[in-house]
């Protein structure tokens, strides 16, 4: 029993395991082990110790049971979990370890991720659908919490931007040349921007800010602030341009098809006059062997 209980967590995480070309919880010897166990234990002393196991597991840290990663398919995913907020595809969920990792060194590779993609950072467990709203709200509820980026005063003059300037992190005053975080939940309650450092975003306390709670809020990892939904137009720009130079071409295209369609609308056209004309034919053909007697034809 004692031995179980040593190996407990790990297996219990394996039993909820669904991606099974991920990697395991357990390591081989505590598989071996548990083999054995298995052999020796009643199924009532095994019954109790994997109940115990998983409550033991829910106690110890965020399981999000439903969920694996999309970079090393380890299931279900545990602690943090981060979901993309801008990959095409609605779902792309990614580990503590795998969100840090760029795309290509990923165990399964994702061609429409990239480690530029903004995140949203779920540190307890939340429904996939649930979790998919902060993702579609993302233009109207995420800017309000992500600060602008700012420029020292540039040089009128020469027209120049002047220099990009770090965000700050609150709790540990650090500059942040890439990345941060930000509290998606404090902007919702109408409080200040609350910017957090990839370490302090994970402190279990904050002395800096006292209304933000590091457990129960939503953070977003913010690496591009240039994009539609923040403060960016290009790739809206960008979409634009790229869909002018095919428009052209599919305009001509167009007129092509509808040409050859008016030909062919021709074409009938022609063949109903040549029916007309040999209905007339008909007609007067008939009118002969009838006689002299005219037909009259409503024509
Ligand atoms: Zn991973
Ligand atoms: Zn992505
Ligand atoms: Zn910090
Ligand atoms: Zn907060």
């Amino acid at each position: 029993m004692e031995e179980y209980s040593k190996l407990a967590i790990p297996a219990a995480l394996d039993e909820l395991r669904r991606k099974l070309d991920g990697p395991k919880s357990m390591t081989p010897e505590q598989e071996k082990t548990l083999s054995r166990l298995l052999l020796v234990l009643s199924p009532r002393d095994l019954a109790y110790l994997r109940a115990k196991g998983d409550l033991e597991l829910r106690q110890a840290f965020p399981v999000h049971v439903t969920i694996s990663c999309d970079g090393c398919h380890i299931s279900p995913l545990t602690y943090e979990r981060h979901d993309c907020l801008d990959c095409k595809q609605d779902y792309y969920q990614l580990c503590r370890r795998c969100v840090h990792v760029p795309t290509e060194k990923h165990m399964f590779p994702n061609n429409n991720h990239s480690i530029e993609h903004n995140m949203t950072l779920f540190k307890f467990e939340i429904p996939r659908n649930r979790a998919l709203r902060f993702r579609g709200d993302r233009e109207l509820r995420l800017k309000p919490s992500v600060p602008a980026p700012r420029y020292s005063d540039g040089d009128p003059e020469t027209g120049s931007k002047g220099k990009f300037l770090a965000e700050i992190c609150m709790e540990c005053k650090k500059e942040m040349d890439e990345e941060f975080y930000a509290c998606k939940t404090c902007s919702e309650f109408s409080l200040p921007h609350v910017i957090l450092c990839g370490d302090c975003a994970f402190k279990p306390e904050i002395a800096s800010v006292e209304k933000h709670y590091p457990q129960t809020h939503i953070l977003t990892l913010i690496r591009n602030r240039n994009t539609a939904y923040l403060y960016g137009t290009a790739p809206n720009e960008e979409e634009k341009s790229n869909e002018a130079e095919p428009t052209i071409k599919d305009l001509v295209e167009q007129v092509k098809s509808l040409q050859s369609r008016l030909d062919t609308v021709d074409k009938r056209m022609n063949r109903l006059d040549t029916m007309e004309t040999s209905m007339n034919v008909l007609i007067q053909l008939v009118r002969q062997l009838a006689g002299s007697s005219p037909i009259t034809t409503s024509s």
